[in-house]
C-alpha cells in the first residue's frame, strides 16, 4: 500500500460508492475479474466505472521488465493462455463496459512480444461486445513494426503508449526502455494511420518543469493526440521515492500549455492516471 504520511490534502480520496460501482464490485469479486483498477486499487474506480471504464491487463501479470516506479511482479512469466482473449472479452461483457482499456506486461521473452494475443483480445473484444470502444495502452515491441502493425491491423479507436518521465530519467524509471525508441513507436503509429494516439508521463520523480515541457513538445512533434499528466505514488518501499508532490496549480498549468501545444486532450492532475477519463479521448 501507498504510504499515506505525508501526502498532500488532494491526494486523499473518499472511497468509491454508488450504484454502477458497487454493481460492478461484486461482479468483479463474483467472477474473479481482472482489472488493474482492482488489482492496483486506484482513486479512480468510483468514477471510471460509474462511466463504464475499465482496464484489463493481459499476458499474465509477470513481467519481463522491471520499472522502478511499477508495481507489477517482475520475474519469467508463465505461458501464454490462448483462452485469454476470450476471457476479457466476456468479463467486458459481463461488467457491460462501454470503453476498455486493455494493457499488458512486457513480453520480451516471447518471439512475437505477445503481439498475437494483443490482436486476438481485440478481435474477441469486438466479436462479443460490438459496441464497446477500445483503447490498447501497449508495450514498445522493441519498436519492431511487424509487432506494431498488428495491433494496427485491428484498429483500436486509440493506441497509447507511455513515456513514463522525462528523457534524464528514463534510465532510472525504466530501465529497459528507450526514450527515443518510445518516441519513435508513438510516431509510427502515427504515421500508419490510428486514429487516435496518446501518451502520458508521471511527475514528482524529480523532473524539472523545462524538462516536463520538452517531453511535451516531443510528443507533439510525434504528432500525439492526447497525453496525460499525474503524481507518481511509490507503490511500495521497494520502488522509486516521490521526490515531490506536485501541486494542482502546476498541473493546471501544464494543461494550459498542453492544449496551447495542440494536444486534443489534456488530462492534468494529482489523480490522473494514464486511462483516467480515457472515454473521452476518443473524439
Ligand atoms: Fe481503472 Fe484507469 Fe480508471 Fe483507475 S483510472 S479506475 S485504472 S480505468
Ligand atoms: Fe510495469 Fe510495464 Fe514496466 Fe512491466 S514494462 S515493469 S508492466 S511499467
Amino acid at each position: 500500500t501507498t504510504p499515506s504520511k505525508g501526502k498532500p490534502k488532494w491526494l486523499r480520496v473518499k472511497l468509491p460508492t454508488g450504484k454502477k460501482y458497487t454493481q460492478l464490485r461484486s461482479l468483479v469479486d463474483k467472477y474473479d475479474l481482472h482489472t488493474i483498477c482492482t488489482s492496483g486499487s486506484c482513486p479512480n474506480m468510483g468514477e471510471c466505472w460509474g462511466e463504464g471504464t475499465a482496464t484489463f491487463m493481459i499476458l499474465g501479470n509477470v513481467c519481463t521488465r522491471s520499472c522502478g516506479f511499477c508495481g507489477v511482479q517482475t520475474g519469467r512469466p508463465s505461458s501464454v493462455d490462448w483462452a485469454e482473449p476470450e476471457k476479457v472479452a466476456r468479463s467486458i461483457k459481463i461488467m457491460d463496459i462501454k470503453h476498455a482499456v486493455v494493457t499488458s506486461v512486457d513480453r520480451d521473452d516471447l518471439k512475437d512480444m505477445g503481439s498475437i494475443i494483443w490482436a486476438e483480445t481485440v478481435k474477441a473484444i469486438r466479436r462479443m461486445n460490438p459496441d464497446t470502444t477500445l483503447e490498447t495502452l501497449i508495450p514498445d515491441f522493441q519498436g519492431i513494426e511487424k509487432h506494431l502493425d498488428r495491433i494496427i491491423e485491428v484498429a483500436p479507436e486509440v493506441v497509447s503508449h507511455n513515456m513514463e518521465t522525462v528523457k534524464r530519467l528514463t534510465r532510472e524509471v525504466r530501465i529497459q526502455a528507450k526514450y527515443e525508441r518510445s518516441l519513435n513507436v508513438l510516431r509510427y503509429l502515427h504515421d500508419t494511420g490510428v486514429n487516435r494516439t496518446k501518451s502520458g508521463i508521471m511527475l514528482g520523480l524529480g523532473e524539472y518543469e523545462d524538462e516536463v515541457l520538452k517531453t511535451m513538445s516531443d510528443l507533439r512533434e510525434a504528432h500525439v493526440d492526447v497525453v496525460t499528466i499525474g503524481q507518481y505514488l511509490q507503490p511500495s518501499k521497494k520502488h522509486l521515492p516521490v521526490k515531490e508532490f506536485i501541486s494542482p496549480d502546476q498541473f493546471k498549468k501544464y494543461e494550459t500549455i498542453g492544449l496551447e501545444m495542440g494536444f486534443r486532450h489534456v488530462e492534468s492532475g494529482p489523480l490522473v492516471r494514464s486511462s483516467y477519463k480515457a472515454h473521452k479521448h476518443i473524439y
